[in-house]
Parts: structure tokens; C-alpha cells; sequence
């Protein structure tokens, strides 16, 4: 995929030739940087002029150049959902098709919230335009398609965004989520990811591994990417290492990294790409995600003979990665020797500092945080959205901290794992290595100041009070 000056450029067939070409680079700098949840539904009565209207109060520009009238109002409209999405760093950008006409949701730090309306009658123009910049065929509404896009949002060359687009046909026409991806973020540092002290010194600690496998889980969406990154970033410091990854999808091109994606029907599965790798020298292997048995076979011996295996798995806990090898059939005896430490994480969102309040009495509960936080500030967002903050558009929330369990292979742990124990004795035994629950990292943010409870209990589920265990932040 390559990306031509101003000009949304698409690794798929080109677009029909019966559209208009992309428009040239938009003005990110026009969009809007308050919120603008659609709370007046008032563009509903129809007449473009009323939806354009909508579209000024929702804080986007509607009227344009006079050189660029021409160009077709679902173009507008498109360049300048984008360019929303982006000024609100948003990750996903939902244009569903309803009863009502076309709605669109921003998912910001995790949230899905209300995005601008769409003016009647152009959903399906809008729908059009980005199925042809993702290189979609817009003649086929009833599969599902799948498609992306390199597009420059923002004025003076503007700033690159890829699009992973989906396309979904629905009882009421057609829905697309667009997934924002900045191809030019590189590698985040560990030190500004907003790790607890205490996790990020268990987790420098475990980096320090020169051999072995660490695995890091988390559901999708958990920010697993993001923290592996910025390990890397830690392990490539150190100078003179070959780092290879094999990724499905390659997320962000990594400055002195080599990168690899797989390719499913051209034979390259994790499996196949990893004893690919192998043969090229590496010192240390990203393994996207273990999936299978052979790719678990394969990463374990790599591990095994001299390298060090950074991998992802979707399980609940740390403990449920070392269970979930064990399950796919990598030899007890062999994990234990291989396995250096596993980090399970979450997100929490970051209250805003601009706008949150001191939190209510009565904001603790024993049963919830283990324990009173005797005096500790507590805050969060404010209660009412009468006059929406500026530098967070009234979510209460900007950005998210990662919610770390870290656990320590250390040789206790390492003898239970070998000896091929259930779950409930392994975290036992992580327990007693010192391994502090996400929910712990959690309420160590909130201590902190850092996250609210509301937040915490929208992310994680309250561990029984059997579990309390280990909540000192
Ligand atoms: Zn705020």
C-alpha cells in the first residue's frame, strides 16, 4: 500500500472508475474539537437545509469552498466524518443505517458515543463513498465485505489514517464500522503508557529477560498491542538485537523492526511465518497471537533454544495463558522451563483532570475496594453534562491507563506449572510470588485519582470476596 500526496490510495482494486476521484487533503483543523453528540435529533424533519444546519451546530463545516462545491455532498460529508473522528480520537467510527436514516457512533476510549447526523437521504451516498475508498464494491449490499484505505485527514499534506472498513448488511440496510488505525504512531514508551509504579517495575523486570516467552492476554480492545510495542521499544534500547514480528494485521510499522503478515491462503499461518523466522537470525519474536497447537509447539521451542518469544493469547487471567498452552498441548515440563512471566491487562479510562470533582461520601464500599481508602482522594466525572467540559467534551474520561497483572515465573511457580496443576492451584502459587489481580492494578488506579468507580466496575467484574486479596496499591 502506498499513500499519494493528498489522495486516498487503497491496497484493494481501485475504485470504479463511474465515482469521482478522492478529494485532494481535508482541513482535520475544521473539524470540531468539542463534542457533538447528536443531542438535537432535529436534521429528522428532512429538508437539506435543516440537516445542514444540524451539521453547523454539530460543529462541522458544511459550507465549502467555492472550487470545491462540485464534488458531491456524500464526499463532504465522509471527509468530514473522518476528519470528527480523528479530532476525537476515535478508534472506531460506526455509520449505521436506521428507520430514522443514517446515525453515526464514535468509539472514544473505548465508549461508543453519538457522532454527528447524517443529512437525510445521503446515508446511502455516504455508504457508497466509503465502500469505494476502501475499495468495496458498492453494487453488492447483500454480503459482507471487507476493505481498507489510506486517506490524509488535515490540511497541509494532512496526517495519515489507515481504515480497516466492514461492511454488514442489515434488516435496515447497510452498516459500516470503520477501525482507525495511525500507521505513523510508532512505538509508544513504557513509561508514558501510565502503568501503576508497581506494575511497571514488575513489568522492566520481566523485559529483563534475554530468553524464554512472555505471553501478555487480554480481550481485544484490552490495549495488548499498545503494551507489547512499547516492551519492544524497552528490548530494542538495549541495541543489537534482530527483532521479527508476525502479526495479523501488522497494526503500526515499527522503526527498526521487521515486520511480517500473515497470509492464510498463500500458506503463511502464524505456524509456518514463525519457523520462517527462525531461520533469520532473530534475537527476539513477536508472535501476534497462539492460536493453535503448532504455533504454540513452534514459539515454546524457540523459547527454548535461545530467544525470546513475546506472544498474546485471549484469556481472562495470566494463570488462564499458562492453562490455555497447556491445553493446546505444549508439554508441561517444557512451558515451565520456557515461560519467564505472563502480564494480563485491561483499560481503564483516565478521568479528566480538567473537570473531574471530588467523589460524593459514600463513594467507597468496604465490600468493593477490600477496604476503606481512609482519606485517600477519590474523584470523579462530574454529575451533570449541563455545560460539557472542553477538553474531554464532557465524557468525564480522556485516555486510558492499562490495569496490569503481572506474574513472575519464578521457580516455585515454575515447579507448579510443570507439575501440570489445575488453574486455581497456579494462581495460588501466583499469588504467593507476589502477582497483584488486574482488579488490584484497577484499584490501585483509582487510589490513585487516576480512574473513578464508575469506571472500574464498567471494566471489570468485582472479585468474590474470597479473592479480595492483595488490593494495596
Ligand atoms: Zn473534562
Amino acid at each position: 500500500m502506498t499513500l499519494r500526496s493528498g489522495v486516498a490510495v487503497s491496497s484493494a482494486p481501485p475504485p470504479p472508475p463511474q465515482r469521482a476521484p478522492a478529494r485532494p487533503a481535508f482541513d482535520a483543523a475544521r473539524a470540531p474539537h468539542r463534542d457533538s453528540s447528536s443531542r438535537d435529533g432535529s436534521s429528522r424533519d428532512g429538508s437539506p437545509r435543516d440537516a445542514s444546519r444540524a451539521w453547523a451546530r454539530a460543529g462541522v463545516p458544511v459550507a465549502v469552498a467555492p472550487a470545491e462545491r462540485e464534488t458531491p455532498a456524500a464526499v463532504h460529508v465522509v471527509d468530514d466524518l473522518l476528519a470528527h473522528a480523528v479530532a476525537h480520537r476515535a478508534s472506531d467510527l460506526h455509520v449505521e443505517a436506521g428507520e430514522e436514516g443514517t446515525t453515526v457512533r464514535l468509539r472514544v476510549d473505548g465508549v461508543l458515543r453519538a457522532g454527528p447526523p447524517v443529512p437525510r437521504g445521503l446515508g446511502p451516498a455516504v455508504a457508497s463513498r466509503l465502500k469505494i475508498l476502501a475499495g468495496l464494491d458498492i453494487a453488492d449490499r447483500l454480503r459482507p465485505q471487507d476493505g481498507r484505505a489510506l486517506v490524509r485527514v488535515g490540511s497541509g499534506g494532512g496526517r495519515a489514517v489507515e481504515l480497516r472498513v466492514s461492511s454488514l448488511p442489515s434488516v435496515r440496510g447497510e452498516n459500516l464500522v470503520l477501525r482507525l488505525l495511525d500507521p505513523e504512531a510508532g512505538l509508544a514508551s513504557l513509561d508514558a503508557l501510565g502503568l501503576l509504579p508497581a506494575d511497571a517495575e514488575r513489568l522492566g523486570a520481566l523485559l529483563e529477560s534475554r530468553e524464554g516467552m512472555i505471553l501478555v492476554t487480554g480481550p481485544t480492545g484490552s490495549g495488548k498491542t499498545t503494551t507489547l510495542y512499547a516492551a519492544l521499544g524497552r528490548i530494542l534500547a538495549r541495541g543489537g538485537v534482530n527483532v521479527i514480528t508476525v502479526e495479523d494485521p501488522v497494526e503500526r510499522r515499527l522503526p527498526g523492526v521487521v515486520q511480517v503478515q500473515t497470509h492464510e491462503k498463500a500458506g503463511l499461518g502464524f505456524a509456518a511465518a514463525l519457523r520462517a523466522i527462525l531461520r533469520q537470525d532473530p534475537d527476539v519474536v513477536l508472535v501476534g497471537e497462539v492460536r493453535d497447537r503448532e504455533t504454540a509447539a513452534v514459539a515454546a521451542q524457540a523459547a527454548l533454544t535461545g530467544h525470546l518469544v513475546l506472544a498474546t493469547l485471549h484469556t481472562v487471567d495470566a494463570v488462564g495463558a499458562v492453562s490455555r498452552l497447556a491445553d493446546v498441548g505444549v508439554e508441561p515440563f517444557k512451558l515451565a522451563a520456557a515461560l519467564r512471566g505472563v502480564v494480563a491487562q485491561r483499560l481503564v479510562r483516565r478521568l479528566c483532570a480538567t473537570c473531574r470533582v471530588p467523589a460524593a461520601a459514600g463513594w467507597t464500599d468496604a465490600r468493593l475496594l477490600g477496604r476503606p481508602p481512609d482519606g485517600e482522594p477519590a474523584w470523579t466525572p462530574p454529575a451533570g453534562p449541563d455545560a460539557p467540559c472542553p477538553n474531554c467534551s464532557g465524557a468525564g474520561y480522556q485516555g486510558r491507563v492499562p490495569a496490569l497483572e503481572v506474574l513472575l515465573a519464578d521457580a516455585p511457580f515454575a515447579r507448579r506449572v510443570a507439575a501440570g496443576d489445575a488453574p486455581d492451584a497456579l494462581r495460588r502459587a501466583a499469588r504467593a510470588g507476589g502477582t497483584r489481580s488486574v482488579w488490584a492494578s484497577a484499584v490501585g488506579h483509582l487510589r490513585a485519582g487516576t480512574t473513578g468507580v464508575d469506571e472500574l466496575l464498567r471494566v471489570l467484574d468485582a472479585p468474590g470476596a474470597e479473592c479480595e486479596e492483595g488490593t494495596d496499591a
